[in-house]
Order: structure tokens, then C-alpha cells, then sequence
């Protein structure tokens, strides 16, 4: 972070502006919103600044600038086209120590202004440091459709409540809680509809009503979080994310996702390596227990589906028996992500009309499949954990039936910007494998519906980020994962 974000109380505070024209009017508009004391020094003024003064809004001092006008000015904006005069401002600012901003030149600011979505008092800030205010804009257009008008009047009656809800819940989770369904449910159904009256009436009678117990109730979220491209992840996975008190997260989820958890949450790696595992799963289940206990909110983030060789089902078995409520969110498989980044349909009408997917991790050091049931003709077989095994696997494959030169795929690190696509035959994809180096998680995919990689591919990733958006730390190349 370059900036840190501040909300500046500038109330009846003296504030200088310097410059008359369209620019400034714009960033006295902002002071006068912000309830600020703005007197404006320019020889001259545009229409519309004018009309401020007119109306007695701004004082003026009509001169060219002076430093002596930074007298008790707490901030001030330079916004004239005289670069002379905007970098007189800035440094007579900086001998005074006054926060200054020079319009449109960033190393001439101490500070920036941000785009604003005003839902007072709820007021968002999007800065760019500069880099780019057109994006700022943008993202600002794009929020202000997301979020409601009636935010701000919900927040007005949530600080009228904010006492009375402090005195009826004893604990900082309960109260979250309380707010969070108020904020969710009913009482902001009532405020969107324009029903502010019914809704206080609403929220009162949950005060009423609320005692810790209700609200400290912890709860396990499963989520898939998708093959590594955080844009894979689904409204309901992201709003958990948001939620959650403590998240346990292992190797397979992409630092970008774990990046969208809520800021304040906990995190606990219990990542696991092929015959390493850090945290042993049974571990891992207690701790789900325990945390969920303590009356968290308890987010475990599950590379891929949490249900495809996730062992998913086994860490919410003990939950079931203890009788805590937990939610399953499914995330896109590394099969499908993997397919679609790499342009291989799963089935297709002319080569494929079945698709299986295996584990190909080994078991006493060899791969222990149905291969009859692998090497049927007209279906793709997508093999997780395949790498340490590939050479086995491409062999028995061929052993059982499949010709040698059967379309065969290893596709390293999919959806991310690592992605790499190994095209070849079961007969040639552990020689082309070894000449690339390839890092976990890799699939591999068998069947003809591989040729069409050559014509569908369409994400090619050449980014520099390359190695930031990696799944797993470097230097842990070659191991196949989990
Ligand atoms: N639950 C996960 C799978 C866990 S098993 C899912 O539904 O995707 C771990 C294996 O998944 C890895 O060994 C690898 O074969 C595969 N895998 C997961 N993410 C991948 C990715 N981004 N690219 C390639 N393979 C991936």
C-alpha cells in the first residue's frame, strides 16, 4: 500500500483552495459537502465558482497565490493550469507541513482524493494512487449501481439502535451476528422498500428478543474455491469468504483467493504435502470442531470441488454427529477449469460420450485403477494427482487396449497465470514432460477430445506475475500435491 486510506472531519475547518476555474469548483464542491470552510484564492473565477460566492458559500481572496493564504488552513488544493504556481503551493505547503494536493500531479501531493460513492454516513473511497483515475471512475459507476441508495438511511438507523444493541448483547461475535441479520434480512428488506418506520419497529423487537446464545452459535462453511482463477469462485463462496471468523486453508488454494477472505479472519495453513501433511486430516477435522465450538464462524477453503477427491465428506462427518450446521459450497473442479482454460472438451459429439475422473496417487509406490474400465473407447478420463505416477499410468493405459498414439494432456497449474498445456500421445507425454519443467498441481487428461486443444486453446498466459500467481510457494516444483 503506497497511501493509507483516511476519512478527513473537516467541519467548519478552514481549507484553501487555490485557483478559480472548472477544475476547482469541482474540489470545493467536495470541501462544502464536507461541511469545510473554503476560501478560495485566484485573480479571477470561472461562472460557477462565482456563483458560490455569490451566494456567500466560499471567501475569496483575489489575488495570485501567496503563501501567506496557507495561514490556518488545515489542507490545500492547488487546481490552477500554472505549473509555476502549483508547485509554489506545493512547497510552501510542505515548509508549513499542510496536507497538499496539486490536481492531476501526483508527486505534488501529500495526498489524494479519492473517487467517491457517497451513502452517507456510509462513504466509499477508490483510490489508484494516481495510476489511473479513469479506472477509479469506472469502479466507482460500477458500485454505485451495486450498492443501494437506502444504505445510508440503513446505517442512520443502525447508529440510532447502536447502544441499545450493546447493552442487550454482551459479546463483540454476538453482536456482529446481530448486525450482519439485520443488515441481511428483514429490517433492510423494509428500509430498501421505504418502510424506515416498520423497520425500526423490526429492529427494536429483535433487540428485545436477543440474548448471546442466539447469535454465538458457531457454524463450518465448506467452500470450493476453484482451480486458482479467483473469477471462478461463486457469489455464495465469496460471501462466506466475507463472513468468516477463522479460515483453514491448505496448499491448493491460490494465494489471490485466500487474499478475499475477510481481512480480520484468522488464518491457519494446514497445508498438505503428498506424504507430508502438515496438518493430518484427522487434526484438521477436530480443529473444524473445536473452532466451530468456540462459536466461530469457521471457513474451510477447499482447492477444486470440496466433494472431488476432497475428502470433504470426511470432514464434515464428525460436525453431523455434534450437531453443528454447516454449509457445502461446490467449486469448479480442476477437471472442468482445467478443460475450459485449455480448450478441451471433456465430451464432444465426435470423439468422447463419457468422461471419468481418477485419482491417480499411488499406492505402495504403484497405480492401483480399473484399467478396463479406463480404456473403453469414446471417453475422456481425467486423472487428478497423476504426475508421480504418469509414467505408469501412460503405460497401462496402452497396455489395456489404448493405442500409443491416444491424444494425452498434462496441464500444469490451470486457470492460473502458471497455466502450461503439455499436448502429446500416451506413448510421448512422459518424454515431452520431462523436457518441460513442470510444477504441481498438474491433471492430465487421455482421449481424443486432447486434439482439440490445438484449435480451441484461447488462454495463453505470458503476464510477469507468472510467479506471484503461482498455487503453491517456489521451489516445491515437480511434487504432484496432495
Ligand atoms: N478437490 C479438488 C481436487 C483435489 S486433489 C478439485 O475438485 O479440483 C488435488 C489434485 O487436483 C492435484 O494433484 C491436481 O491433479 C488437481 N488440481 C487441482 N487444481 C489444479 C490446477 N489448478 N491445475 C491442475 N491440476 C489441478
Amino acid at each position: 500500500m503506497d497511501a493509507l486510506p483516511v476519512f478527513l472531519k473537516l467541519r467548519e475547518t478552514p481549507t484553501l483552495v487555490v485557483g478559480g476555474g472548472d477544475v476547482a469548483e469541482r474540489k470545493i464542491d467536495l470541501l462544502l459537502r464536507a461541511g469545510a470552510s473554503v476560501t478560495v484564492i485566484s485573480p479571477t473565477l470561472c461562472e460557477a465558482v462565482m456563483r458560490l460566492h455569490d451566494r456567500q458559500l466560499i471567501h475569496w481572496i483575489a489575488e495570485p497565490f501567496h503563501p501567506k493564504a496557507l495561514a490556518n488552513a488545515r489542507i490545500v488544493i492547488a487546481a490552477t493550469d500554472d505549473r509555476s504556481v502549483n508547485r509554489a503551493v506545493f512547497e510552501a505547503a510542505g515548509e508549513k507541513g499542510i496536507p497538499v494536493n496539486v490536481v492531476d500531479q501526483p508527486d505534488l501531493c501529500t495526498f489524494t482524493v479519492p473517487s467517491i460513492v457517497d451513502r452517507t454516513p456510509v462513504i466509499i473511497a477508490i483510490g489508484t494512487g494516481g495510476a489511473s483515475p479513469v479506472l477509479a471512475r469506472m469502479l466507482k459507476a460500477r458500485l454505485e449501481t451495486l450498492i443501494p441508495s437506502a444504505y445510508g438511511r440503513l446505517a442512520a438507523i443502525a447508529k440510532d439502535f447502536r447502544d441499545q444493541v450493546k447493552q442487550a448483547l454482551s459479546t463483540v461475535t454476538a453482536r456482529r451476528t446481530f448486525w450482519e441479520e439485520v443488515f441481511q434480512g428483514r429490517v433492510a428488506e423494509l428500509v430498501f422498500a421505504g418502510k424506515d418506520g416498520q423497520a425500526q419497529k423490526e429492529l427494536r423487537h429483535m433487540i428485545e428478543h436477543a440474548d448471546d446464545a442466539t447469535y454465538e452459535r458457531g457454524e463450518v462453511y465448506l467452500v470450493g474455491a476453484g482451480p486458482g482463477d479467483p473469477d471462478l469462485l461463486t457469489f455464495r463462496a465469496l460471501r462466506l469468504m466475507q463472513r468468516a471468523d477463522v479460515v483453514l486453508y491448505d496448499r491448493l488454494v491460490a494465494p489471490a483467493i485466500v487474499d478475499l477472505v475477510r481481512r480480520d479472519a484468522e488464518r491457519i495453513y494446514v497445508g498438505k504435502e503428498k506424504s507430508n501433511h502438515v496438518v493430518p486430516q484427522g487434526e484438521i477435522n477436530q480443529l473444524l470442531l473445536e473452532l466451530a465450538q468456540q462459536g466461530k464462524r469457521v471457513l474451510r477453503l477447499k482447492g477444486g470441488d470440496p466433494f472431488i477427491f476432497g475428502r470433504g465428506g470426511e470432514e464434515i462427518e464428525d460436525l453431523v454427529n455434534q450437531g453443528i450446521p454447516f454449509q457445502v459450497i461446490p467449486g469448479i473442479t480442476a477437471a472442468a477449469g482445467c478443460a475450459s482454460y485449455a480448450g478441451i472438451p471433456l465430451t464432444h459429439r465426435d470423439h468422447a460420450q463419457s468422461c471419468l475422473f481418477v485419482t491417480g496417487h499411488l499406492k505402495d509406490g504403484s497405480v492401483d485403477l480399473n484399467w478396463q474400465a479406463l480404456c473403453q473407447p469414446g471417453q475422456t478420463v481425467v486423472v487428478y494427482m497423476g504426475l508421480t505416477g504418469l509414467e505408469s499410468i501412460c503405460r497401462e493405459m496402452v497396455r489395456h487396449g489404448l493405442d500409443g498414439t491416444t491424444p494425452a494432456a498434462l496441464i500444469q497449474q490451470g486457470t492460473t497465470l502458471n497455466q502450461k498445456v503439455i499436448a502429446a500421445t500416451l506413448e510421448t507425454l512422459v518424454d515431452e514432460v520431462a523436457k518441460n519443467q513442470v510444477q504441481a498441481p498438474t491433471l492430465l487428461i487421455v482421449g481424443n477430445v486432447v486434439k482439440l486443444h490445438d484449435k480451441l486453446a484461447w488462454f495463453i498466459p505470458e503476464s510477469p506475475l507468472a510467479q506471484n500467481a503461482a498455487i503453491h510457494e517456489p521451489g516445491r516444483g515437480g511434487n504432484d500435491g496432495l
